[in-house]
């Protein structure tokens, strides 16, 4: 549950290994012990742990102790003469766990069959672990699906029961400020998906309050709603006119607040996503990356707290493109996407700061600590087999790491991490360097 104190700006900061209460446990069942054992390893580097099944009785006693977020339920038959039919998958079904489906068979008839017995995904072997993989992160993420950060500019037509109805919301993390005058800190701490203001402020009018919002850089999309018990039409377009989305009663109802909410943070974030996100992998881009390291060095600042910060880079990555080809090395770039965003906190930033490199803030562990998690990813990734057509194989990074306060500005940590991750190849590649001032 995020932590929805009003003077907490870092809701999940926290040290936790990995997010524990995702549930990451898949269950398989096969009598296919190769694939069994492939997929086992391949999915733990990935931080999901797999339990194994020879057959739906043994699925059945084990589904009363835990539910797992998914099933993997092996159909082909050339390891069984006597193959799990489609028809007994109908009890995860009923218990609502998604089925991933594997089978020999690829035809329109058959995966219509899967469908209407309750199988939610469908790989024709051999499976492709990149599918699975992607498939299991967006159930991952739907369990946990981030909850609307809104920031409520308190006023008196702000303090009514709606408002504390969302507040007490899981699907909401509000954060109150009492004063204008402290909006610019909070924009860039919070980072607020949308605003609440009220009309009138001692200090000055909410919509001037919603211009000045707007002059920022970075916030001018930024959807802002009204709440008032003002009548007038003039006074009210008067606001819309300066900034604001629309201006709802300060007698609406949770619903009613709610949905409007929920409407205009969903638009924000498909349209957010397209300018700070890189389409190949969903990690941020280089451009919002450097900015977050900006905006994380004054936080770091602000607070006196320690932030790592990493550059990782593919070890003879022009060695992958040049023997599988471009698409393979696409391929394993998204694969390190996946794994990096798995493996750090959801508060912490990955972003992908060039073609194959990455960059990543880490909060809220020590520096070992930092040094330790990077290293597990280092050697968990090493092991990731790689498959593009007909090719397997592996790949390594190196990394260079260094922390605030030992270098304070964002362009002296970025050189002192990329001096790091050049040490690191001279040393051979496949290592975590770091480096002191
Ligand atoms: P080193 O171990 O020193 O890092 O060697 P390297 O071969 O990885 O060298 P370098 O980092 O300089 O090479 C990066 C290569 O990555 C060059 C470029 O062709 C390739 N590349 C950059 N972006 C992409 C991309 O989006 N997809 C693919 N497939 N390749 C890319
Ligand atoms: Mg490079
Ligand atoms: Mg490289």
């Amino acid at each position: 549950m995020p932590d929805r104190r009003s003077d907490s700006l870092q809701p999940e900061d926290s040290p936790v290994e990995l997010d524990v209460s995702t549930n990451r446990l898949v269950f398989l069942i096969s009598r296919d012990h190769k694939l069994r054992n492939e997929l086992s390893d391949q999915l733990a580097n990935y931080g999901f742990e797999v339990l194994s099944f020879p057959d739906l009785e043994a699925v059945r006693v084990a589904m009363q102790a835990k539910v797992p977020l998914a099933i993997v339920a092996d159909l082909s038959e050339e390891h069984d003469e006597n193959p799990m039919t489609l028809a007994e998958l109908k009890l995860f079904r009923d218990k609502a766990v998604p089925v991933l489906i594997v089978s020999n068979e690829d035809g329109f008839l058959s995966r219509l069959e899967a469908v209407r017995f309750g199988g939610d995904f469908y790989f024709q072997k051999p499976v492709d672990l990149f599918s699975i993989v992607g498939v299991l992160d967006k159930l991952t993420d739907s369990l946990m699906p981030d909850p609307y950060r809104v920031l409520v500019v308190n006023g008196p037509a702000t303090r009514n029961q709606a408002v504390q109805a969302l507040d007490i919301s899981p699907d909401v993390l509000i954060h109150r400020l009492d004063h204008p005058d402290h909006i610019f800190d909070v924009l860039v701490d919070f980072d607020p998906e949308l605003v609440l203001l009220d009309l009138y402020y001692p200090e000055c009018l909410g919509m001037e309050l919603s211009a000045v919002i707007r002059q920022q850089d970075g916030f001018g999309g930024l959807p802002i709603l009204f709440q008032s018990t003002e009548t007038d039409p003039v006074k009210k377009g008067a606001a819309l006119k300066r900034g604001g989305d629309e201006i709802l009663s300060s007698a609406v109802q949770p619903e009613e607040l709610y949905s409007s909410i929920s409407l205009r943070v969903e638009r924000y974030r498909t349209v957010m996503s397209q300018t700070v996100r890189d389409s190949l992998t969903g990690l941020l881009n280089h451009t919002t990356t450097r900015k977050k390291l900006e905006t994380e060095v004054s936080r770091s600042e602000r607070q006196g707290q320690l932030m790592g910060f990493a550059m990782v880079d593919i070890d003879k990555f022009k060695y992958v493109n040049d023997t599988y080809g471009h698409s393979a090395g696409d391929r394993v770039i998204q694969n390190l996407a996946r794994l990096l965003k798995q493996r750090v906190r959801r508060a912490d930033v990955v972003g992908r700061y060039g073609g194959e490199e990455f960059a990543i803030l880490l909060t809220g562990l020590d520096r070992e600590q930092m040094k330790a998690r990077l290293d597990e990813i280092r050697l968990d990734f090493s092991h990731v087999v790689h498959s593009y057509h007909e090719y397997q194989f592996r790949c390594t990074f190196s990394c260079g790491l260094t922390f605030y306060p030992d270098f304070d500005t964002a362009q002296q940590l970025n050189d002192a991490a990329d001096e790091a991750m050049y040490q690191a190849k001279d040393n051979g590649g496949n290592q975590v360097q770091i480096r002191l001032p």
